[in-house]
């Protein structure tokens, strides 16, 4: 059976061409679907202008409106355990992950609800005889085009501010990674967002993507994905003058100074490098340590990274999983041989691991190399997999050098008991998130943004949800008089 997808309110087969998701540990198929064409994304933009006008969407008081994003939060904690298991399927993650994922994506929609409950317009000072305010509005149809690494998340992180600010959503997630997204379109419809509000476009971003954004009525682009892709949809964004939040790549230092917590810094590298197979934005994938501890610190790194649990995503205990693809892991291999010709020296795995568990699937191992400059191309080049490069240094001045030099901007991580040390250099790094003893943790209330080619706008945080509406200030005029000018 061809799996439906959700057009303007209506669960039907897609016109594009029919392709199906596939669990990459095995390659077996998980569902069938027909892609969104280009005349569904045109249809479902249209419905949705239509229904986010409406007075049971646009009129809805705060406090409504919240209630829809609390019931949908529910409704995913209610179908916790099924979703994580259906990402896992959709994604290859670790259910460790997935059920992480799950929860991460309820707690977006309980904060957003809490957001649009809460929040403010502001009365500002005048300067003649009336009253200034200045309110925000929905700004109508706005695109959601995600990732295939962290599906729920991403759409819900996306989603739930859309939403909470009254627009109406098309979501586009990644063609390989479907199933989540549309569970999420049914989740929203039980929880009473109106017919054609919400609409889950899979497909191929280069036919169903660049319909949606380059569609007129389409008025904001939220993009997680490629920095190169994303260079593309800004350059759309431009002809349109339509505002567009992008996050992109990155390529994120982590550092590890002499007087760390040996022993935290090592876990705290290979999560921020290893987890999600390396398959993550923010993954730590350029390690700085310093020279005077450089030896011991990567015998125990490249202990603990051969001892990490490659296998089977539906155990619990499994850390990394499968890549995404057969072409993704095809792109990572090549990456490592580049590095070996680059001069790079293979301290830890650079290849497939063997054996009936692995052999069907897209695995490999946790792969660390050394002996490359900052300026090699796997240390500039963004490789998301499960590859780590590392690479010494003596001062703090240098340190900063290397670590800024980059075309991303996104993350970074430091290692340190010096408080002092961790302020001066958490300043100076160019990124738009440090985290100082500790990696790839989040608050939905704390806002994320890249600098560089990282990305463009915020994502989070409470006033997240101003990215999905417009400022317009009022003037209420006071005086009894007409206007002195017209006399
Ligand atoms: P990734 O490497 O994560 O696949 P992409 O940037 O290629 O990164 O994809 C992220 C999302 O952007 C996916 O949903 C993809 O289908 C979509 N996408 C890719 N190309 C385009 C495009 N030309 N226009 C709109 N969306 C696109």
């Amino acid at each position: 059976m061809v799996m439906p997808i959700y057009v303007g309110g209506a669960w039907r087969q897609g016109g594009g061409a029919v392709y199906a998701s596939r669990y990459p540990a095995d390659d077996s198929v998980n569902a069938e679907l027909a892609a969104a064409s280009v005349e569904d994304a045109d249809e479902a933009i249209r419905i949705a202008d239509t229904a986010w006008r409406q007075p049971e969407w646009r009129d809805l008081q705060p406090h409504a409106r919240a209630g829809i994003l609390y019931r949908i939060s529910t409704l995913i904690r209610e179908r916790a355990e099924e979703l994580a298991q259906l990402q896992r399927r959709d994604n290859g993650k670790p259910i460790s992950e997935t059920r992480a994922l799950v929860a991460s994506a309820a707690g977006t929609f309980q904060f957003f609800a809490a957001a649009c409950e809460t929040l403010e317009e502001t009365l500002t000072p005048p300067r003649g005889d009336y009253l200034t305010m200045s309110v925000h509005e929905p700004m109508g149809v706005v695109a959601a085009i995600t990732p295939w690494n962290s599906p729920i998340a991403s759409e819900a992180q996306k989603l739930a501010p859309a939403l909470a600010a009254g627009n109406a959503v098309i979501v586009k997630p990644a063609e390989v990674t479907p199933l989540a997204a549309l569970e999420l379109g049914r989740i929203c419809e039980q929880a009473g967002v109106p017919r054609g509000v919400v609409s889950v476009l899979p497909g191929k971003g280069s036919i169903v993507g660049d319909a949606i954004v380059r569609h007129p009525l389409v008025r904001k682009v939220s993009f997680t994905g490629g920095t190169t892709t994303g260079r593309m949809l800004a350059g759309i964004a431009a002809e349109k003058l339509m505002p567009v939040t992008l996050e992109l790549g990155g390529k994120s230092p982590t550092i590890v100074f002499e007087d760390a917590d040996i022993e935290h810094a090592v876990n705290g590298v290979l999560f921020g490098i290893f987890s999600s197979s390396g398959e993550s934005c923010i993954a730590g994938s350029r390690l700085f340590v310093h020279e005077s501890i450089r030896d011991s610190f990567l015998e125990r790194l490249v202990a603990k990274a051969g001892a990490l649990r490659v296998g089977d995503p539906s155990d619990p205990a499994t850390q990394m999983g499968p890549l995404i693809t057969s072409a993704h892991r095809a792109s990572i291999e090549r990456y490592v041989q580049l590095g070996l010709d680059e001069g790079g020296k293979l301290l830890a795995g650079g290849e497939r691991p063997r054996g009936r568990v692995y052999d069907a699937g897209w695995f490999y191992k946790p792969t660390i190399l050394s002996g490359l400059s900052n300026s090699a191309r796997i240390c500039q080049e963004e490789i998301f997999g499960p590859v780590l490069v590392v690479m010494p240094f003596r001062d703090e001045a240098g340190l900063l050098d290397q670590a800024n030099d980059s075309v991303f901007g996104l993350a970074s991580g430091i290692w340190t008991r010096d408080y002092k040390r961790a302020w001066r250099v958490a300043r100076r790094l160019e990124a738009g998130t440090v985290w100082i003893n500790t990696y790839k943790q989040f608050s939905i209330s704390t806002p994320f943004t890249g600098i560089k080619e990282s990305g463009l706008g915020i994502e989070k945080g409470r006033l997240g949800i101003l990215q999905y509406k417009h400022q317009k200030s009022l003037y209420w005029g006071l005086n009894e008089q007409p206007l002195p000018w017209a006399n």
